[in-house]
């Protein structure tokens, strides 16, 4: 396994479990440590991200996997006797077949301060923390990701009827402004200059002319960019998006190579990345059974 998120330590812990020999590797830099809390995974709501990933380390260390902190830097086929993954910071491993779960990575607008807000006050999923700043001020910040922020803007009105979409760089249609308007959303035009932050809080959007507006809580769209690397270097197929396409059970166009999570599926929640890791290690594990039926097939007397 490749990335020892929620995807990566689910499929480790259901192969570990069906008595294969797994090690996941992993950088242990996953997308939501900057938050304080998750929400949205039945029976973990409020938990802190680190200590729901280590109780799953924990649980997957109980069968006997093994996690290594290092980085992989590629995946190489051993021709049709599986893969070498090289590693920074941990040794080369041989692997029958591999799992890669190693998320994305979020690119925020460029506006200062975000970065440091991020996770914070500083939000883009309002299903994992809209409750969490619901009846607040809220602000949406308008960046590169156009057709994720415009669906933002509407969305957060649910959670609070106040509401400041800040277009900054896009420029609105009629009939987008309309549709905002009537949802009851304030859209104040110019560029944003940064964020007021007062007693580590957010307290405002500052524009470039000096306004400031009050505002506790923003919501950004991020551009949403895959660290599939490994996968494109390895010649996975990419679709028309081009992001490395599987089947449903996260197998790759590589026989053998699995992507699961974030790295394929930006949409995906905790529990999706989880759920999807857990179908792919499955289906690894029946991959593998296949191998082993021919294996014992070859070596069997009738055969020989
Ligand atoms: C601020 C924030 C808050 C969020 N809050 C919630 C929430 O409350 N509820 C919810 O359901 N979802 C939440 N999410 C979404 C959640 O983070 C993702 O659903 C989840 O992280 C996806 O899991 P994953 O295993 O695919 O990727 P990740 O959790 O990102 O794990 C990928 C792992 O792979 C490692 N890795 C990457 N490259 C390599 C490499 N080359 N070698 C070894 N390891 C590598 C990384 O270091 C990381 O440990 C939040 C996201 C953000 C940004």
């Amino acid at each position: 396994m490749i990335g020892g998120g929620a995807a990566g330590l689910s499929a480790a812990t259901v192969l570990a479990r069906a008595r294969r020999k797994v090690t996941v590797i992993d950088a242990c830099e996953p997308r939501n440590a900057p938050a304080q809390h998750v929400h949205g995974f039945l029976s973990r709501d409020g938990m802190a991200p680190a200590q729901m990933l280590a109780i799953g380390r924990d649980e997957f260390a109980g069968y006997d996997g093994r996690v290594v902190q290092a980085r992989a830097t590629a995946i190489e086929q051993l021709g049709d006797r599986g893969f070498v993954v090289r590693c920074d910071g941990g040794p080369d491993l041989t692997a029958r077949g591999v799992v890669v779960a190693t998320g994305l990575r979020d690119e925020l607008p460029e506006i200062p301060d975000l970065r440091e807000r991020w996770g914070v006050d500083v939000l883009h999923c309002p299903y994992c923390h809209g409750y969490e700043v619901r009846d607040m001020p809220l602000a949406v910040l308008g960046g590169d990701n156009r057709p994720f922020t415009m669906h933002q803007a509407s969305l957060v009105r649910q959670w609070s009827s106040d509401v400041v979409f800040f277009p900054n760089r896009i420029t609105l249609a009629a009939e987008e402004r309309t549709r905002l308007t009537a949802r009851g959303i304030r859209i104040v035009e110019g560029a944003v200059a940064g964020l007021v932050v007062k007693e580590h809080q957010l307290s405002g959007v500052e524009l470039a002319d000096g306004q400031i507006v009050p505002r506790s809580v923003a919501f950004v769209g991020p551009r949403f960019v895959p660290c599939d690397d490994l996968l494109t270097e390895l010649g996975c197929a990419t679709g028309e998006d081009r992001w490395v396409s599987t089947d449903p059970t996260g197998h790759t166009s590589v026989t053998g190579v699995w992507a699961v999570g974030n790295v394929v599926d930006s949409p995906a929640q905790l529990i999706n990345a989880a759920s999807a890791g857990t179908k792919a290690g499955i289906a690894l594990n029946h991959f593998l059974l296949e191998q082993d039926v021919q294996t014992a097939v070859a070596a069997s007397p009738r055969h020989r």
